[in-house]
């Protein structure tokens, strides 16, 4: 199936509403009527042109035809004269029966039959001597029977004998028409009206057939051989007028069907015109409504190739408009978005949410609703997607629901704190007793001779736990009393190796094996030396409790060490406490998250402690750090800043 073109414009700008035909391409449709009425006019000008010419050449023809009769009519009426001279010359002197004699003269019988109406012979005083006519003559069967009777035309030879040289004259009559008729000249009959015209312009003989008159071209010469005379040709066909003939009336024919076409373009053209400026205002319209649109629009064939995005589905996924479409489908960046597009059920109104990822790596959250774009045909041709970006509204959201948390915590916190309050006022009491109590059986068992050292050593234990878990509540107690802390320089390699003593116990029964690295060299640290053992003690708590369900070697490695850590930026190092385990690790968790208070992932779990270890490092300057152990494991490390006054001491003993 073939792409559904649709109009689609770049960021920078789309269809100008106002950019439509220009003033030349507006009276295009005139260029067929002009063009033609400019042939007509050239093609008119070549049929005058060409009419002038064939009428002078006709002219010429007809006046050479004329001329041409006139020399072919003179010599045979020259032959005829020099046929009559030779008769004269052979006339026998006049006898008993003249007109016979006249007659049967060979010359003159010969003439009879031929052109000759009569001959008639006069002497030297113009009397008739004798006549010979046709008309007498038996069997006349001459070239042409006379058919004028009227005006006839005569040829005159002088007669001579030896003594006189003039003694009458022989004249012999003829009819000009059968001259003019003669069929020798049938090729100018059929074309030409020949007429012998009097010196006065009165016809004496004429082709003209009755009832046509010829109308052409004309033309008269002196027909010398009979004196004043002239010789007319008249064409009998007119040369028709130029603007008459079959071409010119085709092409005014022609023009006139190319004005009446011209006109039905010109409608055409007017509601062409009328459907392009509607269409011009709409997509001026819907351009204005994509570029103001906070929504992202984008249109994509049934086969999900992208046709079209709006300037806010651009801004949205950060690529421009021609390199979505150019790419055809989603871009790398946008793979999930096409993936999970194509989850999105079409058809479905209430839209879906969905996560893209910007351009530049950044998630969005959004909200697509998905509707059939369909042509002119009403044929469905792909997808209309219009895309909200709902990312701002899911964080105020995620906000909101943290600060309810915050709120909730702190009212737990607060009621934890009054229980903390009441416990730690109501346990001082019993503790500070089981302290000096179990302290005064350890030392009574210490004096007894034989005593187990077992039972001295629980004893002993007992005390240190019991002085423990007193320093604790008093601890809790100064800090919820809002007292200060007493900070003293100390050696935190001793309170690591104290704290790993206490718990050894335990750790053992867990099947955890302790490893100590400890920096001899590390400067002291002013701190609460119970809240930093509280620390170490939670860490190496939570390492043990994080091994429990593992089935390779559990083991613990604590490290001290002078560090330079990276966020706090000093240069001389910070006393460092690296509790590294075997355990499962932090599966992606940081810091932030694990010292959440109440974030637990354990059953009897409260959620608190690495709370509270953040809370009193951060009191002493320091931080908190966890991340994923090397191989395998998580690795829980807290900083110190060293006690300055005590460093510069300890730099001054070293030599
Ligand atoms: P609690 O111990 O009561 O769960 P904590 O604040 O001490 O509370 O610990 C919070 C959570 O941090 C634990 O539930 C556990 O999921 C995680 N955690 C702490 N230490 C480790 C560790 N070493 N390895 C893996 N997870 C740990």
């Amino acid at each position: 199936m073939a792409a559904p073109t649709l109009a689609h414009h770049t960021q920078n700008g789309a269809v100008p509403p106002s950019a439509g035909l220009s003033p030349w391409a507006r009276f295009l449709w005139e260029a067929p009527l002009l063009l033609s009425m400019l042939f007509t006019a050239l093609v008119v000008i070549w049929a005058q042109d060409n009419d002038t010419l064939e009428r002078k050449a006709l002219r010429q023809s007809v006046m050479a035809d004329t001329l041409s009769l006139e020399a072919q009519l003179a010599a045979r009426l020259e032959t005829e004269a020099v046929k009559l001279r030779a008769a004269a010359t052979h006339l026998p002197p006049a006898g008993a029966d003249p007109n016979q004699q006249l007659a049967t003269l060979p010359e003159i019988a010969a003439g009879l039959d031929r052109r000759w109406l009569s001959v008639i012979w006069l002497d030297a005083n113009m009397r008739i001597v004798a006549e010979a006519r046709r008309e007498q003559r038996p069997g006349t069967h001459g070239q042409f029977q006379s058919q004028a009777q009227g005006i006839s035309l005569h040829l005159i030879a002088p007669t001579s004998d030896e003594r006189r040289p003039q003694t009458g004259q022989l004249i012999a009559r003829y009819d000009p028409t059968d001259l003019i008729k003669s069929k020798d000249f049938w090729w100018l009959a059929a074309q030409y009206e020949v007429q012998l015209l009097s010196g006065l312009g009165e016809v004496i003989v004429s082709t003209e057939t009755p009832g046509q008159v010829a109308r052409g071209e004309t033309f008269e010469t002196p027909f010398n051989a009979v004196p004043d005379a002239r010789l007319r040709l008249t064409q009998r066909v007119r040369q028709p007028h130029w603007f008459t003939t079959l071409p010119v009336v085709l092409i005014v024919g022609f023009l006139v069907l190319i004005s009446i076409a011209t006109l039905l373009l010109r409608r055409q053209m007017r509601q062409v015109t009328r459907t392009e400026g509607a269409w011009r205002t709409e997509a001026a319209w819907r351009q204005s409504l994509e570029e103001s649109a906070l929504v992202g629009l984008r249109a994509r064939d049934l086969d999900g190739k992208l046709l079209f995005a709006n300037r806010t589905f651009c801004e949205m996924v950060g690529y421009s408009v021609d390199e979505l479409v150019a790419q055809g489908s989603a871009p790398d960046a946008m793979v999930k978005t096409t993936q999970d597009h194509s989850a999105i059920h079409p058809t479905q109104r209430a839209g879906q949410e969905t996560r893209w990822r910007h351009r530049d790596g950044r998630i969005l959250d959004v909200m697509v609703f998905e509707s059939p774009l369909v042509d002119g045909a009403g044929q469905q041709v792909g997808w209309m997607g219009s895309i909200v970006d709902v990312t701002e509204r899911k964080r105020l959201e995620e906000l909101e629901r943290r600060q309810r948390e915050v709120l909730s915590n702190h009212a737990r916190l607060s009621t934890l704190g009054e229980v903390a309050s009441t416990l730690a006022h109501e346990l001082n009491q019993p503790l500070t007793s089981i302290v000096s109590y179990s302290a005064g059986i350890a030392k009574a068992l210490g004096k007894q001779p034989g005593t187990q050292p077992d039972l001295l050593a629980a004893a002993q234990a007992l005390s240190r736990h019991a002085s423990l878990a007193g320093g604790i509540v008093h601890r809790i107690r100064s800090r919820l009393a809002r007292r200060d802390l007493v900070l003293l320089a100390c050696d935190v390699n001793t309170i690591v190796s104290d704290a790993v003593a206490l718990l050894t116990p335990d750790l053992k029964r867990a099947g955890v094996a302790v490893s100590l690295s400890l920096d001899s060299s590390l400067p002291l640290v002013r701190m609460d030396r119970i809240g930093i053992e509280q620390v170490i003690t939670n860490l190496l708590r939570n390492a043990s409790d994080a091994m429990a369900q593992s089935a390779s070697p559990r083991a613990i490695s604590v490290r001290t060490a002078l560090c330079v850590v990276p966020p706090l930026r000093d240069s001389a190092g910070w006393v460092t406490v690296i509790v590294t385990d075997t355990g499962p690790g932090l599966d992606g968790r940081d810091i932030e998250t694990l010292t959440e208070a109440f974030f637990s992932t354990k059953k009897e779990g409260t959620g608190l402690g690495l709370a509270i270890c953040r809370s009193i490092l951060e009191s002493h300057g320091g931080a908190l750090y966890a991340q994923d152990a090397e191989r395998a494991g998580a690795c829980f490390s807290f900083s110190l800043p060293p006690d300055k006054a005590s460093q510069e001491t300890q730099a001054a003993a070293t030599p």
